[in-house]
């Protein structure tokens, strides 16, 4: 098979840069494919965001996978009529979950997009000026004029060191596949400090289970996981002026608020506290002992916490996604990385002439919000802006 665009990841940033290069490029849909292993598009983030019961987004309602900037808020003008109110949460208008995936559904239905999702892993990958040579886990090829890498960090949940895998009592919420979710009452320890953990908990509470919640830190307030300024030129002037991308990378850390929480989900969780429908740990996990049916947990402040199971809800890891498949195409391509094993890309994303990037893979170019929604926007912008002119002469990229 041979198509002009081929996307590898089939996730938030897959599907919008898909409908950018249909939409707005005008690439024929017979010259488009979305390579993903999940069943459907955006798998992982239905997954993620339903498991730890995630009400409403973090991010604003412009914030969507649409062309047009107001698509959502019109789309839930019109769903409004037939569904009553509740679907948006102040402030900044963040859309409910169910709204943003009906809208997610109706872009993905606009374009056709699930006719163009092949449902398998690219393995192994081969540039020339040409284009790429993509192997799947299925033994096909294609051969693609352009590839976009849009496969985001999902696949890599961050697991403490002291949580063995294997342990049956101690699951990471995000690993792929995850269906631990205790079914009668327990008790049930979530560790983590961010938004995810927190959701996590509430939505245990609701579900009447007995719930500690282990933090390393305070619950951290902020609105965002990074400051509005890094969407535009008011932090990003400097970042992009910014040539040493150590210093980038040390910038981008700075920004990003992880193991933070907005108000409402603060307040929630004092609410919770307060009602001793959760009891909230500040400190590490030391060890644990397994018994035969239950787990003790010690944790650094002296507290030996017995629970029917753990679940970690502690993001995931910071390393370069793609494993082997994007270690092996760098050695063979050359690809530029910086020391933190980033790519280093053009203003138009682009790691090879025919090689795009986006979400974690382009943060050393868009900043901060380059695995947010947000980020999947920017991204759009710079492919299709590369794919209007045409031109795939490789800019300077120091
Ligand atoms: C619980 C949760 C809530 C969030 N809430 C918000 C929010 O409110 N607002 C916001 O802006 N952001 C939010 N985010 C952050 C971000 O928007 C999401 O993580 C989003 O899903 C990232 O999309 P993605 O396409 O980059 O990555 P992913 O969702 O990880 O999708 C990438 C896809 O690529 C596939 N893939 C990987 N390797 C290969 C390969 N070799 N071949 C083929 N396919 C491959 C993966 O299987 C996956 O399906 C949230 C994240 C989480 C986890």
């Amino acid at each position: 098979m041979s198509v002009d665009w081929l996307i590898v990841g089939g996730g938030i940033h897959g599907l919008h840069i898909a409908a950018r290069l249909l939409g707005e490029v005008g690439v024929s849909r017979d010259r488009l494919r979305i390579v993903d292993p999940g069943d459907r598009l955006i798998a992982r983030w239905r997954a993620c965001t339903a498991t730890i019961g995630m009400n409403y987004l973090r991010s604003p309602s412009v914030h969507h996978l649409d062309l047009a900037p107001m698509s959502l808020q019109r789309f839930a003008r019109e769903r409004k009529i037939r569904r009553g109110s509740g679907l948006f949460a102040s402030p900044y208008e963040r859309p409910a979950l169910t709204l943003f995936n009906a809208h997610c559904d109706q872009v993905e239905e606009t374009f056709g997009l699930a006719d163009l999702h092949i449902r398998d892993r690219v393995t192994a990958c081969s540039a020339d000026c040409d284009g790429v040579g993509v192997e799947l886990s299925s033994g096909r090829r294609i051969d693609a004029r352009n590839l976009v890498l849009a496969i985001g960090a999902s696949e890599q949940p961050e697991w403490p060191e002291w949580a063995a895998r294997g342990n049956s009592r101690i699951c990471h919420v995000f690993e792929p596949g995850f269906d631990e979710w205790p079914s009668s009452s327990e008790t049930v320890m979530v560790v983590g400090g961010g938004i995810s953990a927190a959701q996590l908990a509430l939505r245990l509470v609701e579900e009447d289970h007995d719930v500690h919640l282990v933090s390393r830190h305070v619950l951290r307030q902020h609105q965002f996981d990074s400051d509005p300024g890094w969407l535009g030129p008011k932090f990003m002037a400097e970042f992009s002026q910014e040539r040493d991308f150590g210093r980038r990378r040390a910038m981008i850390t700075a920004a990003r608020h992880r193991g933070s929480v907005p108000p409402d989900v603060r307040q929630l969780i004092r609410k919770a506290i307060a009602r001793e429908q959760l009891e909230w740990h500040e400190g590490e996990v030391t060890g644990f002992r397994e018994r035969q049916r239950a787990i003790d947990v010690a944790l650094s402040t002296n507290a030996i916490v017995t629970a029917d199971r753990v679940l970690l809800a502690t993001g995931f890891a910071s390393r370069r996604p793609g494993g082997s498949m994007v270690d092996e195409l760098i050695a063979s391509a050359s690809l530029p990385c910086a020391t933190c094993g980033y790519p280093i890309v053009d203003s138009m994303l682009r790691w090879h002439p025919r090689i795009f990037v986006s979400g974690p893979l382009a943060e050393l170019e868009l900043g901060p919000v380059s695995r947010n929604i947000a980020g999947a926007r920017r991204a759009g912008d710079r492919i299709v802006d590369a794919a209007r002119t045409g031109s795939l002469e490789v800019a300077e990229l120091t």
